[in-house]
């Protein structure tokens, strides 16, 4: 080969570098930016603007309306549930709402948020990160999952109403909604369908980590955090350490579902009426949606493997 043969080949060899280069980043663009972060931030802010909405409350209900008519706006098929139990302060009416994405399988994922803010007597706790962050993540999810779901399963976006305790957490008083979800579903003979439970809380804040959950699935967390760490996402899906939380995941684990709980509770503004939309990062809230939704096919995958 005399040189400058060796030179065009050369020249040859760096073009079809560079262009598998560029197809990859766009392949990595296509992942990673599809969460409009601005769109999630208004359903946040949509949300914290009826003020405390503790279950039962004018302002829950007004908050359950918005969220039913966003998913309803994106095509989804909206189901609610209204139930009245025993709390520390009486009945109370609570409702869960989730939206429907109907896939090739009759097998269901679930993805999931608490839509209630806590009831505190003496201050105003609007709850922006706790739990607007999720539910505000949860609708846009389902917006995009709607156009474009990347499995066979029927995809649930289930917002439980009375996540929080009324006063000190204790097994009756917390988790209204999801133990009545559970519940409900038996009655209808339908628990059997859900194929596994993504549950989200508090993702929003600004030195986001999330550190795996103790009670969660160990492969479903593995292929989650498998994820952002391959995303480069590695300084907030810690592969290191662990965090233990109650919440809306157990009512489901302890029937034998595969669950993950993602979040983080270490928030300086936790349970706090600090708690406002000025602590969350749209950047953070992006990650978190751009890494659940990457993950989705994977989860697919091993749900069929062993389901
Ligand atoms: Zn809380």
């Amino acid at each position: 080969m005399d040189f400058s043969i060796c030179v065009k080949v050369s020249i040859a060899l760096c073009a079809a570098f560079l262009l598998l280069f560029s197809f990859s980043c766009l392949d990595t663009a296509a992942q990673t930016g599809r969460v409009d972060a601005e769109q999630v931030m208004r359903h946040i802010e949509k949300i914290i603007s009826y003020g405390p909405h503790p279950p039962g409350s004018e302002a829950q209900k007004e908050v359950g309306s918005y969220i039913a008519g966003q998913l309803q706006s994106h095509g989804l098929e909206v189901h609610t549930h209204t139930f009245h139990p025993v709390t520390p302060l009486g009945r109370r009416e609570m409702t869960n709402i989730w939206g429907v994405v109907k896939g090739k399988e009759d097998s269901i994922i679930i993805l999931a948020s608490h839509y209630d803010s806590k009831y505190f007597e003496d201050f105003s706790f609007l709850g922006a990160n706790d739990s607007g962050s999720s539910s505000g993540l949860l609708l846009e999810l389902a917006r995009m999952l709607k156009q474009d779901n990347p499995t066979d399963y029927s995809l649930w976006f289930v917002f439980f109403d009375g996540e929080e305790a009324f006063f000190d957490w204790t097994s009756a008083d917390s988790i209204y909604g999801s133990r009545e979800f559970v519940r409900m579903l038996k009655g209808r003979n339908q628990l059997r369908k859900i194929s596994a439970l993504i549950l989200l809380d508090m993702v929003g804040e600004q030195d986001l980590v999330l550190r795996k959950e103790i009670n969660s699935t160990h492969w479903l967390k593995q292929i989650i955090w498998d994820q952002g760490g391959e995303m480069g996402y590695g300084d907030i899906f810690q592969s290191r350490g662990t965090t233990g939380a109650q919440d809306d995941h157990l009512p489901f684990a302890r029937e034998g579902i595969p669950v993950v709980d993602i979040i983080d509770l270490d928030y300086a503004y936790w349970h706090k009426k600090e708690d406002t939309l000025d602590k969350l990062s749209p950047d953070n809230l992006r990650i978190v949606g751009d890494v659940v939704l990457a993950s989705l096919p994977e989860i697919a995958k091993r749900l069929k493997e062993s389901p």
